[in-house]
């Protein structure tokens, strides 16, 4: 997953050759201490039984997962590294709260079941996709697939699939509407998953997304993950 120091820049906006690779960012911090905001939080919440501490929680996930992207592009300090430990950072803030949230609410269950399949099976494999192009982030994913990026990581796409669920469950109560909106939101995922799966796969990443996908066009590779 290497880029060449000697590729050459494309002028593409998330193409790997436009930036280094390197770990330690300002937005990697930020996500570290968004990280452990929520799962300090989260630990009040389930010692004190505090549903507001949950909350809490929940908004340090949320507030911290936009802060950190918006600032790695504000500042150009996008990285693959920030993109995936930021995909890790979610799933483990996610995973905490739901689960927590639903043992202390039983009716969330349904919902919070599709919802997690969802976000940690198939979000998830699908937003580390990006790494089998030359690209920086799944922000960039318009470069391979117009479709794809549209229904998951658009600006709207993006906020109706990590908060609707929430916000219905929160605004009705009512399990059957969250968990009808969960699954719609998973045959979008499933969707998606299905059509980046049959995607040709580049042999090599040459530091150029739009020419790793001309190169896996001209000579398809098996796709074998
Ligand atoms: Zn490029």
């Amino acid at each position: 997953m290497t880029v060449s120091a000697t590729a050459i820049r494309c002028g593409h906006r998330g193409c790997t050759c436009e930036f280094g690779e390197q770990w330690g960012t300002a937005p990697t911090l930020v996500t570290a201490v968004r990280t452990v905001a929520t799962v300090v939080a989260w630990a009040v919440a389930v010692t004190t039984n505090s549903d507001g501490w949950l909350l809490a929680a929940l908004l340090c996930y949320w507030i911290g997962d936009i802060a950190d992207g918006s600032l790695a592009r504000l500042i150009n300090r996008e990285t693959r590294t920030g993109a995936v430990l930021d995909v890790l950072a979610d799933r483990l803030s996610i995973c905490l709260v739901v689960t927590s949230y639903v043992t202390a609410h039983p009716p969330a269950a349904p919902p919070a079941a599709v919802f997690l399949a969802q976000f940690v099976v198939l979000d998830a494999y699908l937003t580390l996709a990006f790494t089998r192009w030359s690209l920086l982030s799944p922000n960039y994913f318009g470069l391979i697939d117009a479709t794809v990026y549209r229904l998951n990581w658009s600006p709207p796409a993006k906020v109706i699939n990590t908060s609707a669920v929430v916000l219905v469950w929160l605004a009705t109560g009512s399990s059957m509407a969250a968990t009808v909106l969960a699954a719609a939101v998973l045959g979008v995922k499933a969707f998606s998953a299905v059509r980046v799966a049959q995607l040709p796969v580049p042999r090599v990443l040459s530091g150029c997304a739009v020419r790793d996908v001309h190169s896996a066009a001209a000579s398809p590779a098996t796709a074998s993950t």
